[in-house]
């Protein structure tokens, strides 16, 4: 581990390092880029700066003013040749334009792994909750002390992809990390968390086609070309309000991008549960894959939460 970055500070220093997360960027996405660039500057290497590829969510911006700091700036391509660490994604559909001809010095995620390279790089894959729980453990594992100012990050990224340690992708590290930067946040994760997911839930300034890119993510299931958009809310109904509009929303991304299926996952972060609205041809395949059926496009997934466990396997299975 430490290696790692002794060779790599040897080699590249006064370089630019760009970090960032993925697109459409959630709270992992922009805290692990601040985090991240944090432990390189720590380890020597100077030139590391965090960015982001895409507009900050409600409940980033929560994170951000409770700390009083700005947000990385917008990144939108990366030069040939320039140097990059990968947080929180490793797809390239997910990644800043023209990636394949940057260099990709590290990778830190908890997806699965969906990159091809054709030179070695530092790999740190770990099945938890969250990017900030292995993050954490660099830290640890670095001996780089964590600020209160970092612990803040860390946790508020935990709580929001794990939903308070309670999505199915909740690992005992996960657990553990919390417990542990909440202490040195100074804050209590079930209070503050409570208020930041509330916070991201706010759709009020989002325009329709805002609230569909949001958190969207295009996945193939099998050869069922899909986009899943997930939006939390402390009350379904709130955004089953404005149904029509979304429905019409996402039949304009359907025939633009032509896809055999949209789905709205409409995740209620108290109850923990999702309504779904499934639109495009294949959109049978919801009720396949869960044995439900679609009332005017919508149904109920009971204990749904989690696109990575609960939706990506199922679907892909049934397809
Ligand atoms: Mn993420
Ligand atoms: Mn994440």
């Amino acid at each position: 581990m430490t290696i790692d970055f002794i060779i790599y500070r040897g080699n590249d220093i006064m370089v630019k390092t760009y970090v960032f997360g993925h697109k459409s960027p959630d709270t992992d996405s922009i805290t692990s880029s601040l985090v991240m660039t944090n432990l390189e500057k720590e380890l020597g290497n100077a030139d590391a700066e965090a960015y982001r590829l895409g507009n900050l969510n409600k409940e980033t911006e929560f994170v951000l003013d409770y700390l009083g700091i700005e947000a990385p700036e917008l990144l939108e391509s990366v030069e040939d040749g320039a140097n990059v660490i990968l947080v929180d994604h490793n797809s390239p559909a997910e990644s800043v334009d023209n990636l394949e001809n940057a260099n990709i010095l590290k990778v830190v995620d908890h997806h699965k792994l969906a990159l091809e390279t054709s030179y070695p790089l530092f790999l740190r894959f770990e099945p938890v909750g969250c990017s900030e729980t292995i993050l954490c453990k660099l830290y640890e594992e670095n001996g780089v002390e964590i600020s209160k100012e970092i612990a803040t990050l860390m946790v508020s990224a935990i709580i929001s992809d794990t939903l308070l340690l309670k999505s199915p992708t909740t690992t005992d590290d996960d657990r553990v990390a919390v417990e542990k930067l909440a202490k040195i946040a100074e804050i209590d994760a079930e209070e503050y968390g409570l208020e930041m997911l509330k916070a991201g839930t706010d759709l009020s300034s989002f325009t329709i086609d805002e609230i569909l890119a949001l958190d969207a993510k295009q996945i193939d299931f099998k050869d069922v070309k899909s986009i899943v958009n997930q939006v939390n809310t402390a009350d379904i109904n709130d955004v089953m309000a404005m149904k029509d509009e979304l429905e019409a929303g996402m039949n304009k991304i359907i025939e633009n991008e032509n896809l055999d299926l949209f789905m709205l996952l409409i995740t209620d972060i108290v109850n923990s549960n999702s309504q779904v609205i499934a639109l495009g041809k294949d959109a049978s395949l919801v009720e396949k894959a869960y044995g439900v059926e679609l009332v005017d496009n919508t149904v109920l997934l009971e204990g749904v939460v989690s696109r990575k466990k609960q939706v990506v396997p199922i679907m892909t299975e049934s397809a």
